[in-house]
């Protein structure tokens, strides 16, 4: 799905001489390339702080664990992302209340939002989901009026903007995955959160290093969840690409829609509000193994993201009771995602193309 080789020949000739810089200098936990990534980073989304961690996953649980979400309280998200989304929820003991996406972006449906906010509900989490941004104005607008906190999940959307702004900036806090195949991916694993509170963000650089701001002083229980040096070397490498990167990925994408026109196929919405930065090229269709079947002929990848909803998810049939997301339950059996990555050619992404166009008979 991605050629993350590709990537590394690129940068090789910077990018060797900075890691073994790293190496010789030794510093390997919250050093000099991991503060200088955190600024830069936050430079680039506009916001005030950013805090690296282990990867997405704790960006997510600290997120939360930072937002004051715990026991008891509501948390309303989607049920067709990662695992990970609910996870971190679960994680800080509060109730993961799923409702149904919009059948065009794939994204939490603001109505569906409204219906299921309850006196328990203490914050919103979206997903820009395979890296359009989700329709932060509304959410935002709900959680203002019910005192909620909005929690943003940018896994899949580092440099989407919406309205001017960078996915990670608008909600109160927001949490980022560097996984090697994200738009802004490291060299195994790491994660970082946003904010735009101070306190916030004092409290999140206490979690992320056993809730300790003096060293062998602890005020509250963290974790051992840092980035570290080497993976800020490769961040801050990638950094300054980044929006060529998600250029390259929308001309692949676009390249995809008109090849696959007239096929029957229902390719990515863009809803004109934010900036998709397709994280996946994800389409639908009805005739899905049968595509699958005729890429996998011709050794060209394909993915399904998601076959199970997590609402469906056994580790959720408690929280779910039987619960049913029809648009949800519809995408995920028919959704199937193209290789996209930044230096996907054209030629490829054409015989792609080519490839579906035979196998449907058109
Ligand atoms: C990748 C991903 C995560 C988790 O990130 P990790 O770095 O793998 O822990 C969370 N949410 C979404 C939507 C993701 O795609």
């Amino acid at each position: 799905m991605v050629d993350l080789v590709a990537q590394y020949r690129d940068l090789q000739p910077q990018l060797e001489p900075a890691l073994l810089g790293a190496l010789n200098a030794a510093q390997f936990i919250l050093g000099p390339n991991v503060q200088a990534f955190e600024k830069e980073a936050a430079a680039y989304l506009g916001v005030a702080h950013a805090i690296s961690c282990a990867n997405g996953t704790d960006a997510l649980h600290l997120a939360l664990l930072a937002a004051d979400i715990g026991p008891g309280d509501e948390v309303i998200t989607t049920p067709f992302t990662f695992i990970a989304t609910a996870e971190a929820i679960a994680y800080v003991g509060a109730k993961a209340v799923f409702v149904d996406i919009d059948p065009h972006t794939f994204n939490i449906d603001v109505e569906q939002v409204k219906r299921a906010i309850t006196p328990k509900t203490k914050a919103l989490l979206p997903v820009h989901l395979f890296g359009q941004p989700a329709n932060l104005k509304p959410l935002q607008d709900l959680a203002h009026e019910h005192h909620l906190k909005l929690v943003e999940d940018c896994a899949q959307s580092f440099g989407a903007g919406i309205s001017g702004r960078m996915t990670g900036s608008i909600g109160d806090v927001a949490a980022f995955s560097f996984f090697p195949s994200k738009n802004l991916g490291c060299f195994g694993d790491g994660g970082m959160v946003t904010t735009q509170s101070d306190a916030m963000a004092e409290k999140l650089r206490m979690l992320r290093n056993h809730g300790s701001k003096v060293r062998y002083y602890h005020d509250i229980i963290g974790y051992n969840s840092r980035l570290d040096e080497i993976q800020a070397v490769v961040l801050r490498a990638k950094l300054p690409n980044i929006d060529h990167y998600n250029q390259e990925r929308r001309r692949v994408a676009h390249r995809y829609s008109a090849g696959l026109n007239g096929l029957g196929l229902q390719t990515p919405f863009e809803d004109g509000v934010g900036m998709h930065v397709y994280h996946q090229y994800t389409l639908l269709t009805d005739r899905r193994a049968v595509i699958q079947e005729a890429l996998t002929a011709q050794q060209i990848a394909s993915a399904i993201y998601y076959p199970v909803p997590l609402h469906q998810q056994k580790v959720f049939a408690s929280i779910s009771q039987g619960a049913s997301f029809p648009v949800t339950e519809s995408v995920a059996e028919r959704c199937l995602s193209l290789p996209i990555y930044p230096e996907l050619s054209d030629a490829a992404v054409d015989e792609i193309c080519g490839v579906i166009r035979q196998a449907l008979n058109a």
